[in-house]
C-alpha cells in the first residue's frame, strides 16, 4: 500500500509511468512518419531536480533534446530560443518531425498530501512544484523584493497562468492543472506564431509529471495536439 501513489492516481486517473507514456507517444506518431532517428524532441519541465527522469528517458530514446523549461515547466526561451530550437530539427523527406513535451509537475507526499515531496536525505517534505505552491500561497498578496534580486521566472509563470484563467487556483492540484493549461497555451502561441508547420510536422504533449513517494514518476497528459502541412491543429488521442 502506497498512500502517495493512491492519491496521485485518484487525482490523475489516466497517469502512466514515463516509459509507458513514451511508448504511447511513439506508437501514436509512428504512422504519421515520426521515426526514432529523425524525430527531434524539445522538452519543457521545471528546473526542479525531480523532473530529471523525464528528460533522461527522452534522451535515452531520441538521443539529444532541446531544453525549453523554466520554473513551473513553462517554456521560457523566448523568440530567439525557439528559432534556434526549430532550426535544429532534422529533415526527413523534405519535412521535419518535432515532438514537444511540456510538463508542469506536482508531488504527492508519503501520506498522499498533494503539492509536496519528501526528498532524499531530508526529514520533512518540501513543496513540489515549489514555484507553484509559492504562487498559491501568495495569491492576492503583494510581494516585495530587495533591489538586487528579481523573481522573473515566478512573475512570468504567474502572468501566463492569469492569461489562461484569471481566477485564483485555490488548491495545489488546482494550480497545477492551471499551470498545465499555461504550458499548453504558451507552447502553441510560439509554435503558431513561428508557423513551425510550414517546414515540420509537430506533435505536442502537455500535462503533469507526477512525483510519487517510493515509486517512479507518472505522466498525466492533459492536452495532445498535432499540426501537419495543412496548418490545421487536430487533437491526438492523449497518449497517457
Ligand atoms: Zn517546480
Amino acid at each position: 500500500m502506497n498512500a502517495s501513489r493512491d492519491a496521485a492516481l485518484s487525482t490523475f486517473p489516466g497517469a502512466v509511468p514515463i516509459p509507458e507514456f513514451l511508448d504511447g507517444v511513439a506508437r501514436e506518431l509512428a504512422p504519421r512518419g515520426f521515426t526514432e532517428d529523425r524525430t527531434f524532441a524539445v522538452v519543457s519541465t521545471c528546473r526542479d531536480e525531480l523532473t530529471v527522469p523525464l528528460m533522461r528517458a527522452v534522451t535515452d530514446r531520441l538521443d539529444l533534446a532541446f531544453y525549453l523549461g523554466a520554473l513551473g515547466g513553462v517554456p521560457s526561451l523566448g523568440r530567439t530560443g525557439w528559432n534556434a530550437a526549430l532550426s535544429h530539427v532534422p529533415v526527413d523527406g523534405g519535412r521535419g518531425h518535432l515532438v514537444v513535451l511540456g510538463m508542469t509537475h506536482i508531488g504527492f507526499g508519503p501520506d498522499g498530501t498533494p503539492g509536496q515531496s519528501l526528498r532524499r536525505h531530508q526529514d520533512l517534505p518540501t513543496p513540489t512544484c515549489g514555484a507553484l505552491m509559492s504562487i498559491l500561497h501568495s495569491e492576492g498578496v503583494a510581494e516585495a523584493l530587495p533591489d538586487a534580486l528579481d523573481d522573473n521566472e515566478k512573475d512570468r509563470l504567474r502572468h501566463l497562468m492569469k492569461k489562461v484563467s484569471p481566477e485564483r487556483s485555490g488548491t495545489p492540484v488546482g494550480i497545477t492543472r492551471r499551470a498545465a493549461q499555461a504550458v499548453t497555451a504558451e507552447m502553441w502561441a510560439e509554435l503558431d506564431a513561428l508557423e513551425a508547420w510550414r517546414t515540420m510536422d509537430v506533435a505536442a504533449y502537455c500535462g503533469v509529471q507526477v512525483h510519487v513517494h517510493d515509486h517512479p514518476d507518472l505522466i498525466a497528459v492533459t492536452d495532445a495536439q498535432f499540426v501537419g502541412a495543412d496548418g490545421v491543429r487536430t487533437e491526438l488521442r492523449a497518449a497517457g
